[in-house]
This record gives C-alpha cells, sequence and structure tokens, in this order.
C-alpha cells in the first residue's frame, strides 16, 4: 500500500475543483489508510480515479508551491494510467510548499544526507534523515549496513535477461503518515513510524521498499500497450514480502505458520498480498519450484506474465496452486478447511485487500 500516492489523488482532486469553479474554490481532499486503503481507490468524500472524467484532459497547474524535480511531472496526474488490482501508482509528483521550501533547504543543508555504497559498489544509496534528525545514528550504524548488504542479494534473488539494477537511489526519512513507500528509486519513510518500531519492523519494511527498487516492474513490465501482461499486485507486494520474511528474517516468523495461527483462516488466500502471498510464494519454492519467484520477477520486467509460469514445473494454475497449499496449510495449522468444488471459486472470500498486515507493512 502506498499511503503517498493515495494523497496525491486527494492532492489532484483540489486541484480540478479549483479549476472547475474559480472563483469559488471548495477544497475537498480525503485520504485512507489501514485496511480501507484498497486498490479500488474509494474515497468517502472524493470519487475514484477515472480516466473518463473531467480531468481527463484537464491542464494542472500548482497554485502555491514548486514542484520538486525528484517526482514525476504534472502531467503523471493524467496520464490515463489507474491501478488495477495493485493498489499502487507507479509515480508520483511532490510538491514543496512556499513557506516549507526554505526551512527545508536550511535543514537541509544544516544535516548532509548519509551517501553509502552497496556491498558490491555499483550502486549509490543515500539516506537522508534531515527531516528526522534523530534517527541519523539510528540509519547510519542499523539501517545502511543492511541496504548495502541486501542489495546485490536480492539483484542476485531477482535476475532477469538485460536487466539493469538502478545505480542510485533514495530513501528519505521524515515526518509522513502510514509506513513507507516507493515510487521508482525514491524511497519515503515515516520517521514516526519507525520510531516506534525500531526494535521490531523498521529495517525490514525498509528492505521490502528495497525490493520495490530492484523489481523496476513500472518501466517495461507494468506497460500493458507493448502487449504485456502485468504482474497482478498481489505478487508485485508478494514477492518483496517473501524476500523480507523468508529470506532477510525468517527468525522473526512474520509470515510462516508462527504468524499464520494468529490469522482469520477463513480470509486467508494465496493472492491475499503481502505476507500470505509470501507464505504461498515459500510453499511454492519449497515444494514444486525453487525458481518461482526468479520466474514471475522475470516475466513482469518483460510483460509476460501468466499461468503457464506457474504449471511449467507443477502442471498446476496458481488457483490450483493457491488451493492445495490452504488445504495443507489447514492441515499443519489442525484447522478444518474444505477446498472449493472444481472450477468454482465460491468458498473462497473476496480477498481483503491489503488486510491487517498491510498496515505495518506497505
Ligand atoms: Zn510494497
Amino acid at each position: 500500500m502506498k499511503t503517498l500516492e493515495v494523497l496525491w489523488f486527494g492532492a489532484a482532486t483540489i486541484l480540478l475543483t479549483a479549476l472547475a469553479s474559480r472563483g469559488e474554490t471548495k477544497v475537498v481532499a480525503d485520504h485512507n489508510d489501514g485496511s480501507r486503503a484498497t486498490g479500488e481507490f474509494k474515497f468517502k468524500n472524493v470519487p475514484s480515479p477515472s480516466t473518463d472524467d473531467a480531468a481527463a484532459k484537464a491542464k494542472f497547474t500548482i497554485v502555491a508551491g514548486t514542484r520538486d524535480p525528484a517526482g514525476a511531472d504534472l502531467d503523471k496526474l493524467n496520464d490515463g494510467r489507474l491501478p488495477t488490482v495493485d493498489n499502487t501508482f507507479y509515480s508520483e509528483i511532490d510538491v514543496i510548499s512556499g513557506s516549507a521550501t526554505e526551512a527545508t533547504q536550511t535543514v537541509a543543508a544544516a544535516i548532509p544526507p548519509l551517501l553509502i555504497k552497496s556491498a558490491d559498489g555499483k550502486c549509490d544509496i543515500t539516506i537522508d534523515t534531515s527531516g528526522a534528525t534523530d534517527l541519523k545514528e539510528w540509519a547510519e550504524t542499523k539501517l545502511a549496513p543492511v541496504l548495502a548488504e541486501w542489495f546485490p542479494r536480492i539483484v542476485a534473488i531477482l535476475p532477469s535477461d538485460g536487466y539493469t539494477p538502478p545505480a542510485s537511489f533514495s530513501v528519505a526519512i521524515r515526518p509522513g503518515r502510514g509506513v513507507a513507500a516507493t515510487g521508482g528509486t525514491r524511497v519515503t519513510a515515516n520517521a514516526n513510524w519507525l520510531r516506534r518500531e525500531l526494535e521490531r519492523e523498521a529495517i525490514g519494511a525498509l528492505l521490502h521498499e528495497e525490493v520495490h527498487v530492484i523489481q523496476l516492474y513500472g518501466r517495461r513490465g507494468g506497460n500493458r500497450s507493448e502487449g504485456g501482461r502485468r504482474l497482478p499486485g498481489w505478487l508485485v507486494e508478494g514477492i518483496p514480502d517473501y524476500i523480507r520474511w523468508f529470506l532477510y528474517e525468517p527468525q522473526s516468523h512474520g509470515a510462516d505458520e508462527v504468524w499464520m495461527k494468529g490469522q482469520n483462516f477463513s480470509r486467508v488466500r494465496y493472492d491475499g498480498s503481502y505476507r500470505q502471498s509470501a507464505n504461498f510464494l515459500n510453499w511454492v519454492t519449497e515444494k514444486y519450484d525453487k525458481d518461482i519467484v526468479a520466474k514471475l520477477n522475470a516475466a513482469a520486467r518483460a510483460g509476460k506474465y501468466g499461468d503457464e509460469i506457474w504449471q511449467e514445473k507443477s502442471g498446476k494454475t496458481a488457483e490450483e496452486l493457491g488451493n492445495e497449499w490452504k488445504a495443507q496449510l489447514a492441515k499443519k495449522l489442525d484447522i478444518e478447511w474444505n477446498p472449493p468444488a472444481a472450477g468454482s471459486n465460491s468458498n473462497n472470500p473476496a480477498p481483503t485487500a491489503p488486510t491487517s498486515n498491510a498496515a505495518t507493512n506497505k
């Protein structure tokens, strides 16, 4: 889940409202987080993103503040690309308010961002704590070594033909909402949340974002206009959580059976995203295809996702595998569960897109 992107849609609505009725501006903004932040982008006070409303051909102007050049251009606001099953926009614009610009620059100048190299020397990682100076030492001594060490590891876990990993990425730590979000090679993390999670989830959550930086599906794999098939959102989030919970910190038991015991089993789905899908990916890796994650990732970058990837070693579709996985999980957890009848999906409740885990794991 990407709180920031939800926020910018709110901003888009503000601009649109202002343009529609000059002189009589009514500002409406809305925001979803936690379990309300689903791929449907349904808001209480503003309409959902659409490609055929008045904003589709609107010309956007920033009336106060300046665009942060590190973000996207304004035309991203109505480029016609909407999230589908995923609850993720791949681009965002950032506007620095007129009054905040000077203050931000003054602080930033006082505390230069930390610049480190990934362990293989191929990627420059910048960590900016100027918005949360108390986290500077933690970022240097705890976070930076993990991001540096894991960059080449994640690249090796997710290889594909012709892929070049980004030569740089940045992490900005500052007070905000939610947990963290990634747009392209820019990670933003909420300092307020990190402070509470320093001894628990802070580093793992940022490792998850580092995987997003390396996935790079936004450029080609996500381009349906080239006839490509996008990786479904539950895998875009399931892959980072698989790497995080099963390879980086298996000792935390954050997505394995220990975690699963605390879940509402009837709602658990292979395509439930995040930790549920991470558990499913780990099961397929162990039972059928040790390269499944690498294959899914390579297909995503090439825009060639499809059920044949699952079938290659197992002979089963994702859904068939999902039922088998859930049946075995039920047995292990000693829970009574009957798989849906063949060809019917009715016993499977619709995914409770981003479930409770999304609140702590964007
Ligand atoms: Zn994510």
